[in-house]
């Protein structure tokens, strides 16, 4: 079997991360010899300075003929100048757009050792286990009309519009019920429909499933509340589904829920199990070039590209559990240090020492 993998380190700390997860990518491909092909592609603001555009024609050709591919980050102040429409972060719409990459999967999971790193208190967050599916492809990130207009009263205004068909909600509805099914059984749908027709539209069809998924409880959230219960007792939670605004903050929330949006990874799939494989954190220009960013979330990301996009289960086992293992020896890079709270943690250490520790954990497993 061979895989063609297409990498896009993208801006800011993206190459960083993106090459420790290239070489424990490599480490199980020598080790159990899986027939991955890497090639490399820009995306963002170093494919707006080099082809001039965040997604130019070249790296599209090859991540449509790519089995799967992991993107680091994109974006920064370089290009924060540019008017909304040439941005690195258009990159990103592109991609997703361009493979129909309509569910995004981001698993929130506290790691027992980093309870002390959360925001929150231990015992509201130990054990932490959701998964926020987001619809990725519509809603008001690509509703039309948008833009910003100057009207016949000369004054500007500003426009964006919340769009859903109810396909598009069946879609990522149908999958989030298959995801409860697999995992406890639970499913939060986040609306607003006590204000906004379309989120009304999403409830309706959302419940008009539920009759197809007996085993799975399906339950109701306004946003706001959903965003109070989420830091109140996140717990509670299983599986959340929401439209791509809402899945966006409220999956930002669940990320200092684990203590760092350094630890979390997330997916996106189209109908055909392709995926883009990317860490939920940013191109953190603060600490760009400095060996200081954390690499697992972008580690925890090619694992999920093994289980959802390649069909390697027992490889992606294997690197989660490389993962598990670092930080139980008390590895840890700085923004998940816990200032001398945790007895059992060393030294911080930085990206390229934690990219070793997770292929050394690999070799002994
Ligand atoms: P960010 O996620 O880049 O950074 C937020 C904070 O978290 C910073 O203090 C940063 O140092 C820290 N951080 C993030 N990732 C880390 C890691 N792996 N290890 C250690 N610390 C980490 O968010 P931001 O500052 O709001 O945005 C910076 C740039 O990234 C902007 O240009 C923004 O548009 C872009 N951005 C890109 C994506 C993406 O590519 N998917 C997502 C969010 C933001």
């Amino acid at each position: 079997m061979n895989y063609d993998l297409l990498l896009l380190a993208g801006d800011g700390i993206g190459p960083e991360v993106v090459a420790q997860a290239r070489r424990v990518l490599e480490a199980v491909d020598t080790r159990y010899e899986l027939g991955f092909t890497f090639s490399e592609a820009n995306i963002g603001g170093i494919a707006i300075d080099k082809e001039g555009a965040p997604y130019p024609p070249s790296t599209q050709k090859l991540a449509r003929e790519a089995d799967a591919i992991l993107l680091g980050a994109v974006g920064g102040p370089a290009w924060d100048g540019l008017p909304a429409a040439d941005r690195p972060e258009r990159g990103l719409l592109a991609i997703r757009s361009d493979l129909d990459l309509f569910c995004n999967l981001r698993p929130a999971m506290l790691f027992p050792e980093l309870a002390q790193a959360s925001s929150l208190r231990s015992d509201l967050v130990a054990g932490l286990d959701i998964l926020i599916v987001r619809e990725l492809t519509g809603g008001i990130y690509f509703g039309e009309p948008r833009g910003i207009n100057t009207r016949e009263d000369g004054v500007r205004e500003g426009v964006n519009t919340d769009r859903y068909d109810e396909n598009e909600i069946r879609r990522i509805g149908r999958l989030a019920f298959e995801a409860a099914k697999k995992r406890n059984g639970r499913l939060c749908s986040v609306d607003k429909a006590n204000v906004l027709e379309v989120t009304m539209l999403w409830r309706e069809v959302l419940e008009s499933l539920s009759k197809e998924y007996p085993e799975v409880e399906l339950s109701h959230l306004y946003v706001d509340n959903a965003a109070m219960q989420l830091v109140r007792a996140p717990k509670q939670f299983d599986v959340v589904v929401t439209g791509n605004l809402f899945g966006d903050i409220l999956s930002d929330i669940a990320a200092m829920l684990t203590g760092s949006i350094g630890m979390l990874p997330s997916a996106s799939l189209n109908a055909h199990s392709r995926g883009l494989y990317e860490p939920v954190h940013g191109s953190a220009p603060d600490i760009a070039g400095q060996n200081l960013a954390n690499p697992l979330a972008t580690i925890l990301s090619a694992a999920m590209m093994c289980r959802y996009s390649l069909q390697l289960n027992d490889i992606a086992d294997r690197i989660d559990r490389a993962v598990a293992s670092v930080i139980s020896q008390g590895l840890r890079t700085t923004d998940i240090a816990s200032n001398g709270k945790d007895q059992n943690s060393l030294a911080p250490v930085g990206t390229t020492q934690m990219g070793d520790a997770v292929i050394a954990a690999l070799g002994k497993e």
